[in-house]
């Protein structure tokens, strides 16, 4: 639907903007977008009041890569994060929603990976600097004049920036740079400290904050579940194992992400469909009559394309990607508990979007509990009760109809019932897995509150600036590419193209952890400058995988 890229269109975005916009799906800016967007176009200083999930990088990146002059090659907007995970993040946003503006470059500055390689990029010309403070300290040191041509200069999580304990860094690099410069701050929390950072360093900062009106919920059971953003299609499925529902309504964020998770389902063999607004007027109405008539049970939309969707059969709302706010989140959910029945609304949420459940809880005035991710005995045990309410109303009349046959076949192959029975339940059950071995074996997956989600939890709290994820394997090395869930790459994209064009053992290659927007690879350390030349030139779905060292502290 144009119109909705209209949206963005709307607030006055580059057209180059606009296009990388519409290769990456978004169909209509979020509430905080939609409000920082023109702020920050206009020139003026900002203060925005958002976690992460609402959309608050785009709130600046977009607006700043239409400011940005790309034919200028020196520094021109400086993003500070508090740790070394976020700054990589916005980097890779940056690069995202600029993948339409030749000669833009975005160098991510960060502790724990060489001076140089960084310092050399800043002085090619880099426009944008995505850093952690400690570490920019540090290159000011060597070069006092780094800072000296930045305009623009967003503080990201500036109440983590505090906590982390950079504010003697801050102030150090608010002195480096020009008085002249643009100032946005983007902070969940406004203690004291943050207000004296604002009206100390920000010219009539504008005030932006996304009203949040509390919200009844009535007659929907809620749960939540803690899931990494890599692992939520694995999480759907396991989910939609053991919920008893009629038909189901599932929320993504993009339109490449309703066409991925349909297609998912549609492969495990579930009747689900996409919508977004791509689709035409007259296709729309074709998928809400078949979610109707339960020719379809699924259908996976973005909130645009969701509108005014109205199917009593609904019993489940699946947010699978967070919604931007908590009106939004109610609004969602209000798709089940239609006509005096109960519906039941679950919740992805990855650990970075923590705080927004605790928004959502707040604004609602309940508590959103959670759920862990089933184990393979309840996977089982909820297929077992598929198989035996799907059998039993069948064997009431079976045996006058067919109890010859079943003697004449035991005599004829010469077996017992017993094992013909078994036959005929393997057939009917189409090699599903029905052992707990089985189910395990196909649904291989860090259970929740794994290690790592604990250890980037702890990191964060304890270092200056987060490590990596997991401890790594011996005699490993541990590579980053830009490529990510959100590219549409899954571990064994990674996996085939590395074994291929690497000529590597599979043995050879340790854990890959693909993230929404990065993936990350161990390979062997022995041999590995060779091995990433080797791979130079490879692309995984039509994209470069520039695969890097990821450098631990
Ligand atoms: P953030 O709150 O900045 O961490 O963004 C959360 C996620 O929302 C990221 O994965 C973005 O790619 C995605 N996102 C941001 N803005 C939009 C939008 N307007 N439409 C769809 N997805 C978006």
């Amino acid at each position: 639907m144009t119109q909705e890229i209209g949206g963005f269109a709307a607030l006055g975005l580059h057209p180059n903007i606009l296009a990388a916009l519409t290769a990456v799906g978004y169909e209509e800016p979020s509430p905080i977008q939609a409000q920082a967007i023109p702020v920050i176009l206009a020139g003026q200083d900002m203060i925005g009041q958002a976690q992460t999930g609402t959309g608050k990088t785009a709130a600046f990146a977009l607006p700043l890569l239409s400011k940005i002059d790309p034919a200028k090659r020196e520094p021109q907007a400086l993003i500070l994060a508090p740790t070394r995970e976020l700054a990589l993040q916005v980097a890779t946003a940056f690069e995202t929603y600029s993948k339409q503006m030749p000669g833009l470059n975005v160098v991510a500055v960060y502790g724990g990976a060489p001076m140089g390689p960084q310092l050399k990029a800043i002085r090619q010309g880099a426009q944008v600097i995505v850093a952690t403070p400690g570490r920019l300290v540090d290159h000011l040191r060597r070069d006092e004049k780094v800072l000296s041509t930045i305009q623009y200069l967003v503080l990201d999580e500036a109440d983590e920036m505090l906590k982390l304990g950079f504010m003697d860094d801050l102030e150090v690099i608010f002195q480096a740079m020009p008085e002249s410069r643009q100032s946005v701050l983007f902070s969940a929390t406004l203690p004291h400290s943050i207000r004296a950072i604002a009206e100390k360093h920000l010219r009539n900062p504008q005030h932006i904050k996304i009203a949040s009106k509390t919200q009844t919920v009535t007659a929907i059971e809620q749960a939540h579940l803690m899931v990494h953003a890599d692992q939520k299609h694995a999480a759907v499925l396991r989910l939609l194992e053991v919920e008893e529902f009629d038909a189901l309504i599932a929320f993504v964020r993009t339109k490449q992400a309703t066409l991925d998770l349909a297609s998912a389902l549609e492969a495990k063999g579930y009747k689900a469909a996409a919508l977004n607004g791509d689709i035409a007027q007259n296709q729309r109405e074709r998928v809400i009559e078949s979610l109707k008539d339960g020719r379809l049970d699924i259908v996976v939309a973005t909130d645009v394309a969701a509108r005014g969707l109205d199917v009593p059969r609904i019993t489940h709302v699946m947010n699978v990607d967070m919604p931007y706010d908590p009106e939004s989140y109610v609004h969602r959910i209000g798709r089940t508990g239609r006509a005096g029945r109960t519906g039941r609304a679950l919740l992805l949420v990855t650990p970075r979007e923590r705080r927004m459940l605790q928004v959502i809880e707040r604004v609602t005035g309940q508590k959103v509990g959670e759920v862990k991710l089933p184990n393979g005995q309840q996977v089982l045990d909820a297929r077992i009760k598929k198989l035996t309410t799907s059998l039993a109303p069948l064997v009431a009349d079976a045996e006058a109809s067919h109890g010859e046959l079943l003697d004449r076949l035991t005599a004829d192959i010469g077996c017992s019932p017993r094992a013909l029975a078994a036959a005929l339940l393997r057939k009917a059950t189409n090699g599903q897995a029905l052992t707990l071995a089985e189910v395990e074996r196909e649904q291989p997956l860090v259970p929740n509150g794994a290690p790592r989600e604990r250890s980037e939890r702890s990191e964060r709290g304890d270092s200056r600036e987060r490590r990596a994820p997991m401890p790594l394997g011996e005699g490993r090395a541990r590579c980053r590419t830009a490529l990510g869930a959100r590219d549409g790459i899954a571990a064994k994209n990674l996996l085939g193209a590395i074994l291929n064009e690497g000529g590597l053992a599979r043995e050879a290659i340790g854990r890959i952890q693909v993230r929404e927007s990065f993936s990350l690879v161990e390979l062997p350390e022995d041999g590995l400058e060779r091995l990433l030349s080797k791979l130079k030139d490879t692309r995984v779905g039509g994209k470069p995988l520039k695969l890097r060292r990821y450098r631990e502290d």
